[in-house]
């Protein structure tokens, strides 16, 4: 038998059905926003992902790359903001003059290493906001973030930082990467690495942040110019008002070269409110559009993995209002009946109603049984006496009372029932 590949999962129902569900009530969220959905494809030019300034260890380490047929040198995405931004560019969104928010929902790939909460196939749903770099924004999109988690009925905390503009970014880099170079001793062997080619990414480091020159390294905050300060200082001020619950957290950078300004992560909590794990994370990021070719324009968005969001709601014991089992199961007796049940299977499902029919051929006693494992409402029986007679036995699995209904009465009876 063949496996699946490391990395990817089937969803069989129910699983399936939840992720449907979340997408569903996500949907309906972002439309509250005025948003409007987008769909890009999975293979992007690697350009797109692979740009000069990109150092991510996402973007280095971890893409599927390939060559296709025509020698064109691919990728299949690992998130969505390039694709969506490359989109945006591509299709002259930007004649709006206003601002465009899209949001989507996709399969990502990540050569990573499995374990539990990282996948190398998953799926995140996203939004970015186009052509303001007003901090409303920001706060919109973050906002718009913790309801949605909210909605599910999680206990979550915003985590923000601001890095400021490119110059503040430049300076921090360089004081990162001085102050780390006094601990390289104690740097993990990708930290070594990262020290040279990209210091901010230490500070995303899963080894050395438990360590105790980690804590004491220095904030991004004390770099900001005024500018930045003041719009940091705006932000957090309209997120008090709003009553959104947040920790500043002057270390956090994230995980791609493109972010300035805020950044932000939401974390799962705890009942003592410790952060258990991060469910998605986003920010301002002003530069992307001019390195895949285009104006500089304005962005804010935000991810978050739906993998890890069905994880979180399954601790809860979240009820997803998984759709019914079908309300009929119809049982014939004999071979000789069947297209009597058929026409009646129709029937109900021309009003719209779920039914399924006992199409293997098997005794009636395991018909029987198989209506009552499928949980469904109500059994329809045929046999000889109600083939003859036109009529058809209806059974409420409920109740457990039965009566024989003539064809018509059965119609009738469909018609007044609650759907
Ligand atoms: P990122 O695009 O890396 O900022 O990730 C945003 C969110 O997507 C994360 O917080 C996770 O919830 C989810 N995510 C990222 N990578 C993976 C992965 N390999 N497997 C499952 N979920 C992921």
């Amino acid at each position: 038998m063949i496996a699946k590949v490391k990395g990817m999962n089937d969803l069989v129902y129910p699983e399936s059905e939840k992720l449907n569900k979340v997408i569903e009530k996500i949907r309906f969220l972002f439309k509250l926003y005025n948003a409007r959905e987008i769909v890009t494809p999975l293979l992007e030019h690697s350009e797109v992902f692979h740009r000069e300034k990109e150092n991510s260890d996402m973007v280095i380490k971890e893409t599927y790359d390939f060559m296709d047929r025509g020698n064109r040198k691919l990728t299949i995405r690992p998130e969505g903001t390039a694709g969506v931004a490359r989109a945006y560019l591509e299709n002259k969104l930007y004649l709006d003059d206003d601002i465009v928010k899209l949001f989507y929902f996709g399969t990502f790939y990540r050569y990573e290493r499995p374990q539990k909460g990282r996948l190398r196939e998953f799926r995140q749903f996203g939004i970015e906001v186009f052509n303001s770099d007003s901090y409303l924004i920001d706060l919109e999109v973050i906002e718009l973030v913790s309801r949605i988690y909210n909605s599910f009925g999680l206990k979550t905390r915003i985590r923000l930082n601001s890095l400021g503009n490119e110059t503040s970014i430049l300076n921090y880099k360089s004081k990162i990467k001085e102050y780390f170079n006094l601990y390289k001793e104690s740097l993990c062997p990708d930290c070594l690495n990262r020290l040279e080619n990209n210091p901010l990414r230490i500070l995303d480091c899963k080894v050395d942040c438990h360590k105790d020159f980690f804590k004491n390294a220095p904030s991004t905050l004390k770099y900001l110019d005024l500018d930045s300060k003041k719009r940091f200082e705006e932000l957090l001020k309209l997120l008090d008002k709003l009553e959104i619950p947040y920790l500043v957290d002057d270390k956090l950078v994230r995980g791609l070269d493109y972010y300035s300004e805020t950044v932000f992560e939401i974390d799962i909590l705890s009942d003592n409110n410790d952060a258990i794990k991060t469910l998605g994370g986003g920010g301002r990021y002003n530069n992307l559009t001019k390195e895949l070719g285009g104006e500089n324009t304005s962005c804010f968005g935000f991810a978050g993995g739906i993998e890890r969001l069905i994880n979180a709601l399954d601790e809860t014991n979240y009820d997803y209002k998984l759709s019914d089992s079908p309300k009929f199961y119809i049982i014939t007796f004999d071979k000789e009946f069947e297209d009597y049940g058929l026409s009646i299977l129709k029937e109900i499902r021309d009003k719209n109603i779920a039914a399924e029919f006992s199409y293997k051929d098997r005794s009636i006693k395991s018909k029987v049984k198989k209506g009552i494992t499928l949980n469904s409402k109500y059994l329809i029986i045929i046999g000889k006496n109600e083939f003859d007679n036109q009529t058809l036995i209806l059974k409420d699995t409920v109740t457990s009372t039965q009566e024989e209904l003539s064809y018509s009465s059965f119609k009738e009876f469909l018609e007044n029932m609650e759907k």
